[in-house]
This record gives structure tokens, C-alpha cells and sequence, in this order.
């Protein structure tokens, strides 16, 4: 037998013990290259985790009818925002793909036909720029998954439990986004101001953070149910359902910890998840 052959049959994705999953609350894009506390807490919990051998990324900054996957060696670095500064342009986070992990991923979901992405996307700000933090060397693996706007969130929260026997072949599962998102509403003038947030915004992630402690996901995944706070919180689901994704791979009474936990400008809050 040829080695060429022998290779095929080695599984590139061999079993290890189970990897944690992170929510992300990624926040501005400028914390690619700023220094804060939020940065600082990306880099602590990469310092706690076992090193992965890749990483599956669902940012809301990946929006598609039907469900992809990057799948390309060499993912570009996309720098999908405006009226930031040259330098914020000039980042590149060079992080090879995973051909081999996305053909794995493909495999695993039933629930819908994903389709293996090969040229058109790369890694988006939602992922390089807090993946960054906790490798920044760029050498991990990092791979795509995108979120099928047409959707409803049950939908992909039970996607996303298909994705479970990853975290047992050492791929680390990263949802990023943010839990109470309202951009139009960002009191610009109190970025600067430590843990401001609207009475909403704050009464929605203590909600949140209750639901998540008791691992009561269904009240999360009805958002639309829960009134005024989760409404002005949540105007559009994109940078929500990362969570979603994040709790829907939480085994059983698994331990959940709190991380960059505060408010911001009002209208946001970069809370971050770490599941076992
Ligand atoms: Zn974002």
C-alpha cells in the first residue's frame, strides 16, 4: 500500500477528551487591536482551555439562505465594517482552514444539506477579531458555519446539537456574537463609561444570565415571548443565535461560567459564555 493510501485511512479528527464551548460577545471590531478589559478576558479563558486542533466558528456576521461551511486552505481575512481606522484594515489573521473538519461537519448535520464553501468567504471580523485574542499566532485551524437567516431559532439550536461529537475530536466550538445587540440605540457619548447599560438592556441580561445558570434554554430560545427588555435587545437575531448554538451543546448539568459580563454604551453587552 502506497503512504498516499495509508493516510486516507489515519482519521484526521481522532477522538479526545471533550472540549469546552464559548459564547463570545465580540463587541467592536476594535478590539482587534485595542487594549481593555474585554480583550483581556478573551485572552484568559484561551489560557484555560486546552489547546484545540481547529475551531468551528458560527459569527452573526455570516447571514446565508441555506447552510455553508468554509472549507478553503487558506481563509481570507475579511474586513467587513466601515469607518475604522487604517490600522484595523491592515490586520491580517492568517489562520489556515480546515478542508477536513468542514467535509466532517457537512457529515454530521441531518437537519439540513450544508454546503462546503470553498472560495467566497474566509474568516469575517465576528471571528478573527476575538480569535485573535486567544491565538495570536494564527496557528489554529478555524472554520465557518453560517446562519441560515430564514430560520427560526428552535431550528438552530437543534442544528447546532448535531455538532456535539465534535468536542470530543478536539475542535473547539466558538459562537460569537452579542447577547443584547441594538446598534441604532448606542448612547456613542457613554462608551467610556464602565458597565452603562439602558434599563432594558440590564434588566435582559440578568433574564438571560438566569435562564442560562438554571440550563433553561427554552424561554431563550422563545425570545420573542419574553416582552419589552428581550425586544429592544434583540431587533434582529443575528447576534443572538451564536448563543443559542453555544447552550444547544451544553450536555446535561454541564458547568457554565460567566465571562466579560458588563454592559456597553447603553445598548449592548459583551457577556461571554464558557460551557465545561
Ligand atoms: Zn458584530
Amino acid at each position: 500500500m502506497k503512504l498516499k493510501d495509508l493516510n486516507k485511512l489515519t482519521d484526521p479528527l481522532p477522538n479526545t477528551d471533550t472540549m469546552p464551548v464559548l459564547f463570545l460577545g465580540h463587541g467592536s471590531p476594535m478590539n482587534a487591536i485595542e487594549e481593555n478589559e474585554f480583550v483581556q478576558g478573551f485572552r484568559k479563558v484561551g489560557t484555560e482551555i486546552t489547546r484545540p486542533k481547529a475551531i468551528l466558528c458560527i459569527s452573526a456576521h455570516w447571514e446565508t439562505k441555506g447552510t455553508f461551511v468554509t472549507a478553503m486552505e487558506s481563509p481570507r481575512t475579511i474586513h467587513d465594517f466601515g469607518g475604522f481606522p487604517p490600522a484595523l484594515f491592515e490586520q491580517q489573521y492568517p489562520a489556515p482552514g480546515s478542508p477536513e473538519l468542514a467535509r466532517e461537519t457537512q457529515k454530521l448535520i441531518t437537519k439540513t444539506q450544508v454546503e462546503l464553501d470553498d472560495h467566497q468567504w474566509g474568516l469575517d471580523h465576528g471571528a478573527w477579531t476575538v480569535i485573535k485574542q486567544l491565538y495570536p499566532d494564527a496557528d489554529v485551524p478555524v472554520i465557518q458555519m453560517s446562519l441560515d437567516y430564514s430560520k427560526p431559532p428552535q431550528y438552530h439550536y437543534e442544528l447546532a446539537q448535531e455538532l456535539k461529537s465534535l468536542r470530543k475530536k478536539g475542535v473547539l466550538i466558538v459562537g460569537s456574537g452579542n447577547m443584547v445587540h441594538n446598534l441604532r440605540m448606542v448612547a456613542w457619548n457613554k462608551l467610556e463609561e464602565p458597565n452603562y447599560g439602558y434599563d432594558w438592556a440590564l434588566e435582559a441580561r440578568e433574564k438571560m444570565n438566569h435562564y442560562i445558570a438554571d440550563g433553561n434554554h427554552q424561554p431563550l430560545i422563545n425570545y420573542k415571548a419574553q416582552g419589552r427588555s428581550f425586544k429592544l435587545s434583540i431587533p434582529t437575531p443575528e447576534h443572538y443565535l451564536p448563543m443559542l448554538y453555544t447552550l444547544a451543546l451544553q450536555e446535561e448539568k454541564e458547568e457554565i461560567s460567566f465571562f466579560n459580563d458588563k454592559a456597553l454604551g447603553g445598548s449592548l453587552t459583551m457577556t461571554s459564555l464558557k460551557i465545561g
